[in-house]
C-alpha cells in the first residue's frame, strides 16, 4: 500500500509545493490531514496524480490550522456526504462547518474501525498553549505490519504509538510516520523517546514536520537504514 506525502515543510520533489504543515494521501483514496492552504494542498494533489472525486474519506488529526487549512476547500469540490473523521472534543464550529459544506462528521470517541485495513485511534487528550487539544491517528494494516500516522503529536508520540499498540496487540509495528512534535524537547527527552520507540518494537520512522532537527537526527541516528527521509512528495510503501 502506498503512502504519500501531499503536504510538508520541504519538499522531495520539483512542481510540489512546500508549507507548514502535514497531509498524507493513503492508498489514493484516504486523505489524513490537509495543511494549511488550500491552493497548494490542491496543486500538490493534482500534480502527483490524486483526485478529490477519489477520495473515500478524510480523517482529521486535530484542529490545527496547519492540518485543517485545505478541507474547506476540499469539501466544495468533494462529492457530498464526504466522511470527515474528527475527535469529539473538536470545536462545534469546526463540525458545524463540515456539515454546512455538505461534509459528514464521523466522530470517533475510542478507536474507529474503518474497514480491514484501517482504524483510527479516537480521541486522546493533551493540552496545547493551556487549550484542550485532543488528537486522533490513522493506524493502518499493511503487508508488514502496522503503520501509525500522526499529525502533530501533541498528546506524545510514545502515547500515541501505545494506543495503536493497544488496538493491534499482536501485529508487528512497522512504521511510525508524521509529526513526533519534538521542537522544544531536550536532548535527554529526545533520546529517552527514541529508545521508548525502540522498546515498542517499531521497525520504521518517517518523522517530519513538527518533529524538529534535532530529534529528526537522533532517529535518523538509531534508526539508520529504517529512518525514512520524507517530505512533500515523498511515497512510503507499508
Ligand atoms: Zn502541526
Ligand atoms: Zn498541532
Amino acid at each position: 500500500m502506498k503512502l504519500q506525502i501531499l503536504y510538508d515543510n520541504s519538499t522531495a520533489q520539483t512542481g510540489v509545493l512546500s508549507g507548514w504543515g502535514f497531509s498524507c494521501m493513503v492508498d489514493g483514496t484516504i486523505l489524513f490531514d490537509t495543511g494549511e492552504k488550500p491552493e497548494s494542498l490542491l496543486h500538490n494533489m493534482h500534480q502527483l496524480g490524486y483526485n478529490v472525486s477519489s477520495l473515500r474519506l478524510v480523517v482529521i488529526s486535530h484542529e490545527h490550522w496547519d492540518h485543517v487549512g485545505g478541507l474547506w476547500e476540499l469539501l466544495k469540490t468533494s462529492a457530498a456526504g464526504l466522511p470527515v473523521y474528527v475527535c469529539p472534543g473538536f470545536s462545534g464550529g469546526f463540525k458545524s462547518e463540515i456539515m454546512r459544506l455538505g461534509g459528514l462528521v464521523v466522530e470517533a470517541v475510542s478507536s474507529s474501525v474503518i474497514d480491514e485495513s484501517f482504524t483510527v485511534t479516537g480521541e486522546i487528550p493533551s493540552v496545547y498553549k493551556n487549550e484542550p487539544m485532543p488528537e486522533q491517528a490513522l493506524v493502518i494494516r499493511g503487508s508488514r505490519g502496522i503503520s501509525v500516522l500522526t499529525g502533530c503529536s501533541h498528546p506524545g508520540i510514545i502515547t500515541m504509538v501505545k494506543r495503536a499498540r493497544e488496538i493491534y496487540p499482536h501485529d508487528p509495528l512497522d512504521l511510525v510516520m508524521g509529526g513526533f512534535h519534538l521542537m522544544n524537547s531536550d536532548e535527554e527527552q529526545i533520546g529517552n523517546i527514541v529508545l521508548a520507540m525502540k522498546d515498542l518494537g517499531v521497525r520504521r520512522v518517517a518523522p517530519t514536520h513538527c518533529t524538529g532537527d534535532a530529534a529528526i537526527s537522533a532517529f535518523r541516528n538509531a534508526y539508520r537504514d529504517d529512518f525514512i527521509p520524507v517530505a512533500a512528495g515523498s511515497i512510503v510503501e507499508v
